[in-house]
């Protein structure tokens, strides 16, 4: 059988970038295929940008492992390559009424091993950031802001560097597992967008990072048992920007609500304010998975009077004609809204011929971004040691 590539990744967002980087430095014959006509164009464009500490994940799960491993590659990483971030540092707010389930968010950061991490009292908050309303907050000094876009040109030109193919317009059709030696993939892929032709390659590895897709790239690959194929819930995030003067030089975070993190207050690199994400289930139906626009970014700017209402509760200067519709970005979720939070899912080898090279990357929603050198770091080194 003739290989083309050692490994093969569907997906150009920044955990496949990041997972084919890592790879392609360890000498694999890498190819990243993305549908799009450029990288990072859906999940990992349409975030906040957050540099998470770890603080709401588990403990020993795969979300806070990855989350405070990743944080510190990512750090190390950012400053290395020069690419714009700061340690803005954060503050979950609270008031008396719920100070409790502040204190328990609190022990678990501590738990997974957030440094820093403190709870501080009204007097503090009064005297550094008066404009906020609250009468205790955690302060996480580690958190911060990345340039995303940055971040993913950089991880695109290692790849690159080292070998790896990018390949863009170049959409993953179907897997078969290869005949003859029952190693390896023959992967059939649709390149060059409107007139696209078919091509086959041939992978020793296949690696699903495709994001919202994932689960629909899964029931496109040999061999895989629908059993083991979790479903994707898709909820919409919605983010408005705050027009005008921003008194805070830090993020901004009620207490998480189901589904999401609560709708909070986050800086770009300018310093200009944003809130989001809230959280919006939606329902996509499957069989459009395959069109060119499945799903619907746009924002309905009534949602406004509901960001308005709750940031009010901690920031009571905000006019509701600061708010302005932003961008949307869409979390692919393994829990329903009401369910406990579910997990990353890395999962390995599960196509039935178990010799063949299979990764599939399940429900990397937030904080996917933070995470992703780390998810990259278990993906590269499980490949090396099989
Ligand atoms: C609203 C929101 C806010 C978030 N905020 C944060 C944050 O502040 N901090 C943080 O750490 N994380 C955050 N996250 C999570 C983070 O953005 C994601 O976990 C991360 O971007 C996921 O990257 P990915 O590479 O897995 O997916 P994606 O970026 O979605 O990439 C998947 C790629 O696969 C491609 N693809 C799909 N199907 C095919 C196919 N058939 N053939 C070829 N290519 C295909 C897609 O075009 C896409 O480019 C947030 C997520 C959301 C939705």
């Amino acid at each position: 059988m003739n290989i083309d590539f050692d490994v093969t990744v569907i997906g150009a967002g920044v955990v496949g970038l990041a997972t084919a980087r890592a790879l392609a430095m360890v000498g694999k014959k890498v190819i990243v295929l993305e549908s799009n006509n450029d990288v990072g164009q859906e999940t990992s464009s349409r975030n906040s940008g957050v540099i998470h500490a770890g603080i709401y994940y588990d403990k020993n799960s795969l979300k806070a492992k990855t989350c405070v491993r990743g944080r510190s590659l990512l750090y190390e990483y950012l400053l290395k390559h020069k690419i714009s971030h700061k340690k803005t540092g954060k503050l979950i707010v609270a008031n008396h009424t719920n100070s409790s389930q502040l204190e328990k968010l609190f022990f678990k950061g501590i738990e997974n091993g957030v440094e820093e991490l403190k709870i501080v009292e009204k007097q503090y908050l009064r005297s550094c950031i008066p404009d906020v309303r609250a009468d205790l907050a955690i302060h996480s000094p580690v958190s911060g802001i990345v340039d995303v876009h940055g971040f993913i040109q950089s991880l695109t030109g290692e790849i690159q560097d080292h070998g790896g193919d990018i390949a863009k317009l170049s959409k993953f059709i179907s897997a078969k597992q290869s005949k003859g030696n029952g190693q390896g993939w023959d992967i059939q892929v649709s390149c060059g967008g409107l007139d696209s032709e078919r091509i086959v390659i041939s992978s020793n590895w296949l690696i699903n990072s495709a994001g919202l897709f994932a689960e629909h790239i899964a029931s496109r690959i040999e061999g895989i048992p629908e059993k083991k194929i979790p479903t994707t819930y898709f909820a919409k995030g919605n983010y408005f920007t705050v027009n005008g003067y921003c008194p805070f030089n830090t993020l901004i975070y009620p207490l998480p609500e189901k589904g999401g993190l609560g709708t909070h207050l986050t800086l770009d690199l300018g310093n200009h304010a944003l809130l989001g994400p809230d959280v919006e289930p939606i329902s996509v139906d499957k069989n459009a998975l395959d069109s060119d626009q499945p799903f619907d970014y746009s924002i309905v700017e009534t949602r406004k009077f509901n960001f308005y209402e709750n940031t009010l509760k901690w920031w009571p200067s905000l006019k509701i004609d600061q708010l302005q519709p932003a961008y949307s970005g869409i979390r692919p979720k393994l829990n329903q809204i009401n369910e406990k939070p579910a997990d990353f899912i890395i999962q390995n080898n599960v196509a039935n011929n178990s010799s063949t090279g299979l990764i599939n990357l399940f429900g990397i929603e937030s904080p996917g971004l933070t995470a992703s050198l780390a998810i990259a770091e278990i993906v590269e080194s499980y490949i090396t040691k099989h």
